[in-house]
């Protein structure tokens, strides 16, 4: 058999396999075969030896395999509040006493985007979607890295120095500045690197935009494609300032500006009645589920009201973390406290973290489930690290124990870009230590004296 055996450029075997395609289907003592990015083989090790003839091969002993995990909604330069926040206040942009996204330079989003990269690789996350003002520096740092991204800038027209006042002022200068900062991103990094690169439109939330600036983006990402990301009904003040501006909630403007869409994914989704939750249902859009951002804050959002309304979740750690495990098993708990019962599982949370996921950027015909003729996005944990222990159902123990520190080695593209836990296109350590002085830097600028 071996002289009909083909080339490939990859083959990584393993201990496991879960694929979590729609058959949620098992291989054990698996392999996979990849050529130029793509998977074109699953199963068993022994036939795939026979049947390929890789440039490379990853052993796998010890190691399970999942797809590479989807974070929907992220702000890597604010893990520069992380540590803080989560004790001052809940949303950064209306907080005062922390460091603000106009105090940033360009170099300042570079370095912190980097550290925000690094930390979602490292813990498993190959595809993230990003947005923040200096777009194009965070669009830089994915592409040096090698992770998956979908890009945006921060769409806004409120004054953010007022924000953190409570009070919305908004300014012409500031939506225009930051439309041409989305153009400019779309038009230098939409597409990079065969499409793993990708951007879309981002206005910032329904109140931190003007009417006028939403009807701007809505006409802008129409004519664009892709998504509208968003943060809605996320804070009291949020929905008292729409309110008082123009009589609706944050779910009725939206839709009635053509913003409530398949096409929407909004963070959050807090702060909903009964009718907003409907709304949002019937819309077929998809929430980005922070439920530690959320919890950390002292909130719950009506997620299953929602899913069973219609609406489709995904999920995403919203700048607290990068582990998007952590994540699924908080949003499992806050759900079970939220209706006191046992109405999530693993495996579902994991469908949110991955194929849905995918299938709300877009994506899903690419990545989410390792399947024959998707993207080559995975992720080896270590199966002798004692998190991981005992394995029964894998999804169990994957969800419930396991952290983003099991995970090994991450292939993006059928590339290796984090291997035995290390970067392999950049320096991790010089990383952490240039984002550490900006944050030494911009925190004392906010009166905090870093402690190092
Ligand atoms: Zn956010």
């Amino acid at each position: 058999m071996t002289d009909e055996a083909r080339p490939c450029d990859l083959l990584v075997t393993a201990d496991l396999i879960l694929t979590l395609d729609a058959g949620s289907r098992i291989v054990k003592s698996g392999a996979i075969a990849v050529t130029d990015r793509v998977i074109v083989d699953i199963g068993a090790a022994g036939q795939l030896r026979r049947r390929w003839t890789p440039a490379r091969t990853i052993e796998g002993r010890n190691r399970i395999v999942i797809p590479g995990l989807v974070n929907v909604h992220n702000h890597t330069p604010l893990m520069i509040t992380r540590g803080m926040i989560e004790d001052i206040g809940f949303a950064p942009m209306y907080t005062p006493g922390i460091p603000q996204g106009h105090w940033l330079t360009e170099d300042d989003a570079y370095a912190l985007s980097r550290l925000g990269m690094y930390e979602l690789l490292r813990a498993g996350c190959t595809t993230v979607m990003d947005f923040y003002r200096y777009p194009s520096s965070c669009a830089r740092a994915a592409a040096e890295l090698g992770v998956r991204a979908v890009i945006a800038g921060r769409v806004h027209d409120a004054e953010p120095g007022t924000l953190a006042d409570g009070k919305h002022v908004y300014s012409r200068a500031i939506g225009t500045a930051s439309l041409q900062e989305n153009a400019q991103l779309i038009e230098r990094w939409n597409g990079h690197d065969d499409g793993r690169i990708r951007c879309d439109w981002a206005p910032h939330a329904p109140d931190t935009c003007s009417d006028d600036l939403l009807r701007e983006v809505k006409k802008l990402a129409d004519a664009h494609g892709g998504n509208v990301h968003t943060h809605l009904s996320q804070l009291p003040a949020e929905l008292q300032a729409v309110k008082e501006r123009t009589g609706l909630t944050p779910p009725q403007l939206m839709d009635k500006l053509g913003l409530l869409n398949d096409r929407l994914i909004a963070a959050h989704c807090i702060h909903m009645d009964r009718a907003d939750i409907e709304l949002c249902g019937r819309s077929k859009m998809t929430v980005a589920h922070a439920p530690i951002g959320n919890a950390k804050g002292g909130r719950i959002a009506p997620i299953m009201e929602l899913q069973e309304a219609g609406a489709r979740i995904a999920l995403c750690t919203d700048t607290f973390s990068g582990d998007l495990i952590e994540a699924m098993r908080w949003a499992i708990s806050m759900q079970r406290i939220n209706r006191q019962g046992n109405v999530l599982d693993p495996r579902t949370v994991l469908d949110w973290g991955t194929r849905a996921g995918a299938e709300a950027l877009g994506l899903g015909d690419q990545v989410g489930s390792l399947e024959v003729g998707k993207k080559a996005d995975m992720v080896l944990l270590d199966n002798r690290s004692p998190t991981l222990a005992p394995l029964i159902d894998g999804y169990g123990v994957l969800v419930h124990s396991a952290s983003g520190h099991d995970v090994d080695t991450v292939i993006v593209d059928g590339k290796v870009v984090v291997a035995q836990g290390r970067l392999t296109f950049a320096d991790g350590d010089e990383i952490v230590a240039e984002a550490q002085k900006v944050a030494d830097a911009l925190w004392s600028r906010a009166g905090r004296q870093p402690i190092g």
